[in-house]
């Protein structure tokens, strides 16, 4: 099963993805999470990708499109894969399409989560990360045992840089303008579904579940 996971920042992709992959038994493929690597690690990408990161913006087709292309040539995506994140502008959507197509595969799904935007600021703004081993939390919805802790390693939590108020608005335009278009570029192909991003992570599982016919 190949899915696509939609959806403005803050809208709880990246933890659909998360249990959906071990749901399904398939990998979650979340460039953001691959351009973060990039940055921790200080490789050439990281270099060139962290200022716009920083401030909220897309990084180029590009780049984002030949990142994709080599992961998807690894092995273990045999049975299917959970793109989080990716595609997130028409170009980026055509040239997937392109290069499934010579895989001689489709996508199945592209979900697309839908929450508020009052309430995605509020996800955000609350969201906090462990810097050595990337679990993520929220001040109220999912907090740490102790406050400002990582449960696992004890680490100090951090704010991304691009949770930051200021960066937080930045993602929502390029949301707006350049992802939101996507929905109609999937529908008229059949293959968009729609799903309330709002309760509890497993209630919006199974949201997903239901909707996948699983
Ligand atoms: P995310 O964790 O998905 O919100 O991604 C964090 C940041 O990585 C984004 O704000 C972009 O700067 C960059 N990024 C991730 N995926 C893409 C993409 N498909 N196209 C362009 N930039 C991306
Ligand atoms: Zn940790």
């Amino acid at each position: 099963m190949i899915l696509i996971l939609l959806g403005p920042p803050g809208a709880g992709k990246g933890t659909q993805a998360k249990l959906l992959s071990t749901e399904l038994g398939i990998p979650h493929i979340s460039t953001g999470d691959m351009f973060r690597d990039h940055k921790a690690r200080g490789t050439e990408i990281g270099k060139q990708v962290q200022a716009i990161m920083d401030a909220g913006g897309l990084v180029t087709d590009d780049i984002t499109n030949a990142m994709v292309k080599e992961r998807l040539s690894r092995p273990d995506v045999a049975p299917g894969f959970i793109l989080d994140g990716y595609p997130r502008t028409v170009v980026q959507a055509e040239y997937l399409d392109g290069l499934l197509r010579s895989l001689g595969r489709s996508i199945d799904r592209a979900l697309s989560y839908e929450v508020a935007e009052e309430l995605v600021v509020e996800r955000i703004s609350g969201r906090r990360s462990c810097p050595r081993c990337g679990a993520v939390y929220h001040v109220s919805a999912n907090p740490p045992k102790r406050a400002g802790y990582c449960d696992r390693d004890d680490a100090e939590l951090v704010q991304r840089e691009d949770d930051k108020p200021e960066n937080v608005r930045k993602r929502m335009q390029e949301y707006g303008t350049k992802t939101e278009p996507l929905k109609r570029y999937y529908r008229d192909r059949g293959e968009l579904a729609e799903v309330e991003g709002v309760g509890t992570p497993e209630g919006i599982l199974a949201a997903t579940k239901k909707v996948l016919g699983r």
